[in-house]
């Protein structure tokens, strides 16, 4: 009988629990993908202790019969165990035939299943099976698991605190119900709704489940395609940051994985238009033929590769950059402040997903930190943001020299100075730097700049690339360089300074230049550099000037760092503040 296959291998069992199973989130993944194998609609998981003192995961699938009950305990047992090639042509998510085996090798399993006939309640524990008898005839699938690596003192050690397990699980059920927005997920703890989404269908209403309506009404569809990828989802204007990647799901032919291209490309589209520090929040799916996904055979793994993926990034890239494009509004002021009712435990939870993440990913984080490189779009943008460059700003006066006030019909503006001439400086120079025929200037007299050996090495090596951007730079005597033409976009009185600053960023790349890269950054630095600052008093058409030119650049919302660079107050914020209106 089973009962005996199950007994002899239970020691197996036993050494590659950890394999698949390693903390109360791998349980309940391995629950949860079994319900959606068995076609469920609805899942609930109830965790007690955030899974440490029991997980219970109920579906509404087809259920098991009392066979199939028994042999999914078996290792191997399952048909679903398929070549690793076969991995992404079968429906099945649950292609690892030793998950459950190996969690009832390590825990106490109670389970109750039935297709719509007699049930069946099994109970196993640490593999040995206690109870086999009948039950009532729910359709469907109940499983609970108990005192988790209750036998494997060394694993046990492992699970981290209630708090963290929670996080773990929670993120995992945010992200599957993400990808299966037609099926309802419900997650509680200790009998507290933490996740709910209704099974709709429709993925802006999941994405609402999920992150709240601060979130949900700042979502921006997109939809592309190319000859081997579709992609389709929700991206959120950069008002709505977070500090982890965390939340860059990317799900593909149906799967959530992890890919650090794609999360890249993401993120590269979203220059200038964020800190580099902050993520932003998208939905992305991917649909393609499945020959073209590699699936790493690590079962625990969410990793893939994908063939022609650099269609796909750029695909993903052009995609949003142009729906940002198309899509900014400035962000109202009432909207960021109302924007924290959230239920506290969930934030506590988010915070502790964000600090783990921060832990994994320090790494990744430091490469990624780098410049990242804008190319020109291919895409044709033939409406750029029609109604901003209409916008007219009128100044009213500034705080601090700093933060000027504007005006129009439609509310009021808080303006940062500082951050609004960079971004008119940083188009402007990228420009210019990018034009081929840029006219040039004689220096009134000749600069001559002193490095060390290595600088030295490293400019000489990009003499031409700086010839070809209209500086004219020539050797002069040892490891000195002598400059006596410079463009002409090069703000006057700070010449020099400014060719000190591009011959120091050239040095910083060393052999790691990149022309489009240096561009990028020399027009950020010297936009800050050439920027009025804070504190500075500017006149009343200073100020008007600024606006207007601020309102024709390409992303009139942020400084080329990514912060804010205005801020607006409807008049229906006013009212609101002011409690002339009361909703
Ligand atoms: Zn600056
Ligand atoms: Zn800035």
């Amino acid at each position: 009988m089973g009962k005996i296959n199950i007994m002899s291998e239970n020691l197996s069992n036993k050494i590659s629990a950890g394999e698949v199973v390693e903390k109360a989130a791998s349980v309940v993944k391995e629950l949860v993908e079994n319900s959606i194998d068995a076609l469920a609609n609805d899942i609930k998981v109830e965790l007690i202790n955030g899974g440490l003192n029991g997980i219970k995961v109920i579906d509404n699938g087809i259920g098991m019969d009392k066979d199939d009950a028994l042999l999914a305990f078996q290792r191997h047992a399952t048909s679903k165990l398929l070549r690793e090639d076969d991995l992404f042509f079968i429906d099945t998510l649950g292609f690892r035939g030793e998950a459950l085996p190996s969690i009832a090798a390590v825990s106490e399993v109670d389970l109750t299943t039935s297709t719509g006939g007699v049930g069946t309640h099994i109970k196993i524990k640490g593999g040995k099976l206690l109870v086999n008898e009948n039950s009532d005839s729910l359709i469907g699938t109940k499983i609970e698991v108990k005192n988790l690596f209750y036998n494997t003192p060394a694993r046990l050690k492992y699970l981290k605190t209630e708090a963290t397990e929670l996080a773990n699980c929670v993120s995992y059920l945010e992200k599957i119900a993400l990808s299966y927005p037609n099926i309802s997920f419900k997650l509680t703890n200790n009998e507290r709704v933490i996740v709910n989404t209704s099974g709709s269908g429709n993925l802006k209403k999941t994405i609402h489940e999920i992150y709240g309506l601060q979130v949900s009404s700042k979502l921006i569809e997109i939809k592309a395609s190319n000859d081997d990828y579709d992609i389709y989802g929700y991206i959120c204007k950069p008002e709505i940051l977070k500090s982890n990647r965390y939340h860059m799901t990317t799900i593909v032919n149906g799967r959530v994985v992890r890919n650090n291209e794609l999360n890249k490309a993401i993120n590269d589209a979203y220059y200038t238009y964020k800190p580099d520090i902050k993520f932003p929040i998208v939905v992305i799916n991917i649909n393609t033929d499945p020959t073209l996904i590699d699936v790493n055979i690590h079962p625990t793994k969410q990793d893939i590769k994908l063939s022609k993926i650099s269609g796909l990034t750029d695909l993903i890239m052009n995609t949003i950059k142009n729906a940002l494009y198309n899509n900014l509004l400035i962000p109202s002021a009432l909207g960021r402040i109302e924007a924290t009712n959230d239920v506290f435990t969930k934030k506590e939870i988010n915070k502790i997903i964000e600090d783990n993440i921060k832990e994994e990913k320090k790494e990744e984080e430091q490469t990624e930190l780098d410049l990242f490189t804008v190319e020109e779009s291919p895409l044709d943008i033939v409406s750029p943001n029609k109604e901003v460059k209409q916008l007219k700003l009128f100044p009213v006066g500034a705080v601090h020299g700093t933060y000027i006030i504007a005006e129009n019909e439609d509310g009021m503006y808080l303006i940062d100075q500082h951050a609004a001439q960079e971004r008119i400086n940083y188009e402007r120079f990228f420009k210019a730097l990018k034009d081929s025929k840029t006219t040039t200037i004689k220096t009134l007299f000749p600069i001559t700049i002193e490095l060390n050996a290595s600088e030295a090495l490293i400019i000489k090596e990009h003499l031409d690339f700086l010839n070809s951007i209209g500086f004219k730079i020539e050797e002069f005597g040892i490891n000195t360089f002598k400059i006596s033409e410079h463009p002409t976009w090069l703000l006057q009185g700070y010449e020099e300074e400014s060719i000190r600053r591009i011959i120091d960023l050239v040095i910083s790349y060393g052999n790691k230049f990149d022309p489009d890269k240096f561009r990028e950054g020399a027009a950020i630095t010297l936009a800050c550099k050439m920027s009025i600052k804070a504190n500075m008093h500017i006149s009343k058409e200073a100020m008007s000037e600024l606006l207007d030119e601020l309102v024709k650049t390409d992303n009139p919302y942020n400084c080329p760092h990514g912060r804010p660079t205005m801020i607006k107050f409807t008049n229906y914020d006013l009212e609101r503040m002011f409690k002339r209106v009361m909703n």
